[in-house]
């Protein structure tokens, strides 16, 4: 199995701090939104970048969380009706949700996400945020702020480590 380091821990900070300078540029300022990280290494994402914009702006971001586990709609549900979205946000009501998520690969949770999110509010906009774009879209999505274009293979993973979850900040290519 090989391995190649990709990001480390300075890049993964730049890139954070680059995103979080985007952010607030492209909407000029940070009013009305709030960051929605999707389950895991997404919520982390998340709060990071939300940190670095309250360096830059002042202002604290709330940052909600999201799991769409259950939602992918690729996947054979047990029992439909138990489906749950589960949010943990403040209300999303005309905000500006910007969902972040660690790796963006076929763009299926994304669009799950975004599901969700429209199912429980009108936000007023949602952007995309990912650490890492690995391509292979099999869906018209698109980020608007991302860490690092990986192109990759179907046969490559991508490993996230991020400090809050497995104690050092690192992302890595495998190939199996
Ligand atoms: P998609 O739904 O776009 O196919 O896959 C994106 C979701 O699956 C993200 O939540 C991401 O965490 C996970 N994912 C897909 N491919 C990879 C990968 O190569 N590495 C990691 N760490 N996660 C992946
Ligand atoms: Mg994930």
């Amino acid at each position: 199995r090989d391995k190649l380091v990709i990001m480390d821990e300075t890049a993964i900070r730049r890139g954070l701090t680059r995103i979080a300078h985007e952010i607030v540029e492209k909407n000029k300022g940070i009013g009305d939104s709030i960051m929605i990280g999707i389950r895991t290494r997404g919520i982390y994402f998340a709060r990071r970048i939300a940190e670095r914009i309250k360096d830059i702006e002042g202002v604290p971001v709330p940052v909600g969380e999201l799991d769409i586990t259950s939602y992918r709609d690729d996947r054979v549900r047990a029992n439909a009706g138990s489906d749950v979205q589960t949010l943990r946000a403040p209300d999303i009501q005309d905000k500006r949700v910007i969902l972040c998520d660690d790796v963006l690969y076929t763009g299926r949770t994304v669009r799950a996400a975004m599901d969700a999110l429209i199912h429980l509010g009108r936000p007023r906009m949602i952007q995309l945020a990912v650490l890492v774009d690995r391509g292979h879209r099999e869906l018209p999505i698109r980020p608007d702020y991302v860490g690092k274009n990986v192109p990759t293979s179907k046969l490559e993973q991508i490993e996230v480590k991020l400090q809050e979850a497995d104690g050092c900040d690192e992302v890595v290519i495998t190939q199996q």
